[in-house]
């Protein structure tokens, strides 16, 4: 089976190829362009959809090409149809829906969060992990049971890499800007004491977000320090319990989040706890990605036949947790 899928829900317009021989998984190729802000500026939705339909006939090709794949041979299309930016997953839809049309290939509309899910218990090896999804688009702690990914806790407002991108803009580095916090970070120990907002499982970082703005004229690198600790902490807290209430023995990180080494060495102390295996997205598959949707739809084909063309529609606030496992 060779398999194509299509990500342009935020950022990144990608497209890759899977092959899947019987029980071997190749990626055969991914290819990405990222939209990139203004430097102090996050994600204009018509800049950033203008940047996908730009490129997306040379991520295509390239994605093709470095595949040694024609589009004829493909055996199934796949794009992430939600949650996203409406303009930006419309993008991706069209040229699903025009090359699955034209060349008469089965099509099959995914959820994105899903995708980071299954790519990363793929290509880590996970087996029934307790999942940390952290990245742009969400901040959630996921288990799988009776068919369906239940929410273990998550965040009440923005998102674990909104609050990074948020503070980094602030501080007028270019978007993403995690690594630019983690690097920054990594030069301090010196706490500044930050508000550490809990509730329930679910965490909140709007107030840590307005605090850190104030703490960072007393040091810049101080203030993603303690940043990073106090963020970082809340979500080992909500982790740790959801870890005790499910009694999982997997913890798996996806998301871009996740290849922030700090966050890691946390979760993988409360692992250690825990008696828990602890397993986290290789890096350049962590974020978004083509692969996590062709990934997706290769699992989703074992199960259902292709979707059909009036029905692929984009769903820019399709949760995870309504989404019916059946493969
Ligand atoms: P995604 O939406 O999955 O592509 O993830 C993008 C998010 O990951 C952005 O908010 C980035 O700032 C964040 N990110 C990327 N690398 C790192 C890192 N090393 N540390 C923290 N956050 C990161
Ligand atoms: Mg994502």
């Amino acid at each position: 089976m060779l398999s194509l899928g299509i990500e342009s829900t935020a950022h990144t317009f990608s497209c890759a190829i899977i092959e899947k021989k019987g029980k071997q998984v190749k990626i055969l190729s991914d290819v990405r362009r990222i939209y990139r802000p203004p430097e102090g500026q996050g994600i204009h939705p018509r800049e950033a959809s203008r940047h996908h339909a730009e490129n997306s006939p040379q991520v295509l090709a390239d994605c093709l090409q470095k595949a040694n794949v024609k589009i004829d041979e493909l055996d199934i299309i796949s794009y992430a149809a939600g949650p996203g930016l409406g303009p930006c997953l419309r993008i991706g839809a069209v040229v699903a829906r025009s090359l699955a049309s034209y060349y008469d290939i089965p099509i099959y509309p995914v959820n994105h969060a899903l995708g980071h899910i299954e790519l990363g218990k793929m290509l880590t090896g996970a087996k029934d992990p307790l999942v940390l999804l952290v990245s742009g688009g969400h901040t959630m702690i996921l288990a799988f049971l009776s068919g369906k990914w239940r929410v273990f806790g998550e965040t009440l407002d923005i998102t674990l890499g909104q609050l990074l991108d948020q503070i980094g803009r602030y501080a007028g580095f270019a978007s993403p800007c995690g690594p630019k916090i983690e690097e920054l970070a990594s030069q301090s120990s010196n706490y500044l004491s930050l508000p550490y907002v809990v509730k329930g499982n679910d965490v909140s970082f709007s107030g840590i977000l307005s605090a850190t703005k104030r703490i960072i004229p007393k040091g810049l690198e101080d203030a993603c320090f303690s940043l990073q600790e106090t963020a970082f902490s809340m979500i080992g807290e909500a982790v740790e319990r959801a870890l005790s209430f499910t009694g999982k023995k997997e913890l798996l990180i996806v998301g871009g989040v996740a290849a922030n080494k700090r966050l890691s060495e946390i979760l993988q102390s409360i692992c250690k706890r825990h008696s828990c295996k602890f397993f986290v997205a290789p890096k350049e598959y962590a974020g978004d990605c083509g692969s996590q949707i062709s990934w997706l739809g290769l699992l989703e084909s074992t199960v259902k036949s292709g979707e059909k063309m009036e029905n692929t529609f984009v769903k820019q606030s399709w949760r995870l947790d309504t989404v019916n496992i059946l493969y």
